[in-house]
């Protein structure tokens, strides 16, 4: 890592890969010899429609996305898909599952039951803190519904699917906010995949989806017209100015991650990274860890010293080591390490450096 700069554990808006942000800077006065920086640039100009066609190209290669699926750029953030999917895909029967895994999902199922009739809750592991991902024999799936939505990384409590749950011939939408790019996906699976940006690709304010065409098409009229996503299918995300910089970053990222051995090789580093942290939490008992051992998150580690002052001296230290957002969501306490992408092995493997310093003094 450069001079001055820390491991950065937040949950999101998280670290950036270094050589990205590098090549940023370099571009910032002149991009793509325009003579001006993205920042400044019409959306409507040949650079900008050329770096947004590649940010699509760029996810479709990455994700091995098949040919009947679009891939949007909306504002509003994961939050705003909260709203846009019941909106866009709900106007036919008005019925939607959604499996409610955690906190997002459990905003995303309130926020659908504002459109929809029959807005359901088909199975949530809220009676256990939300220590576990439902299992396919935990849901009471309705054969009927428009979709099934899930939330397949809970950033908040570091749980995530290892199966995908089997809804028949019912769409699968999945929220992919904090774990989009940190493993390959079977996106024929999911009829929808969509992501907040700014856990593991680019700043705040943009959600990535990905959708099957014949799902385009059945919104309510009261849709809003830059949440359309047929629409915004057929004008390639700019039916109003899109988050130019945002998308522009998001191709950046993705660039890096390609010639870094794209997806196969983030999941191996993942994985890595990952068994540090959990490896360390297994082999002792002054940290502890509430969640199912089958279901933890490779993106999002939480764990408590079960005394809430010492896990506040443990969050106090943290500046001191070089780190920053330990600490973890006031819905649960303790800490957390968000380690996506872009956090080096290096910064996992001081943590639990400073974990074992700090048990060993207390
Ligand atoms: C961060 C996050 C969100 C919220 O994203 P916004 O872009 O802030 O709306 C939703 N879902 C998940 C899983 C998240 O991690």
């Amino acid at each position: 890592m450069l001079d001055g700069r820390i491991y950065n554990f937040s949950a999101g808006p998280s670290m950036l890969p270094e050589p990205v942000l590098l090549k940023v800077q370099q571009e910032l006065l002149n991009c793509g010899g325009s003579g001006m920086s993205v920042l400044e640039m019409s959306h409507r100009s040949k650079v900008f429609d050329d770096i947004i066609n590649e940010a699509v190209q760029d996810v479709k290669d990455v994700l091995n996305v098949p040919d009947n699926y679009k891939i949007l750029f909306l504002h509003g953030g994961a939050s705003g898909m909260f709203a846009a999917i019941p909106m866009n895909l709900g106007g036919r029967s008005g019925s939607a599952d959604y499996i409610v895994s955690g906190n997002f999902s459990g905003q995303a199922l309130k926020e659908a039951k504002k459109y929809l009739k029959d807005a359901r809750n088909a199975g949530s592991s809220e009676a256990d803190h939300f220590n576990h991902i439902p299992r396919q024999d935990e849901l009471t799936l309705n054969p009927d519904a428009d979709y099934v939505h899930v939330c397949w990384n809970n950033t908040i409590f570091g749980t995530t699917y290892k199966y995908i749950p089997d809804t028949g011939n019912v769409p699968l939408v999945a929220d992919m906010s904090s774990s989009i790019m940190s493993e390959p996906v079977d996106v024929s699976k999911f009829a929808m995949i969509y992501a907040g940006v700014q856990k593991n690709l680019a700043p705040a304010g943009l959600a990535l989806v990905i959708i099957r065409e014949d799902l385009l098409g059945h919104e309510m009229g009261i849709t809003p017209k830059i949440w359309n996503f047929k629409t915004e299918a057929e004008k390639n995300s700019m039916l109003n100015t899109p988050a130019t910089f945002q998308i522009y970053m998001v191709k950046m990222v993705i660039d890096y991650l390609k010639e870094q051995g794209g997806l196969e090789a983030m999941k191996r580093r993942n994985i890595e990274k990952a068994r540090i942290l959990y490896d360390y939490l297994d082999s002792q008992d002054f940290y502890k860890t509430s969640v199912n051992p089958a279901d933890r998150s490779m993106m999002n580690v939480t764990f408590r010293t079960g005394d809430d002052e010492l896990d506040k001296e443990f969050v106090a230290g943290q500046a001191a080591h070089g780190f920053s957002n330990l600490k973890g969501h006031r819905l649960v306490g303790g800490m957390r390490a968000s380690i996506y992408n872009a956090m080096p092995k290096e910064g996992v493997e001081a943590l639990v450096e400073y974990m074992k310093e700090f048990a060993a003094a207390h």
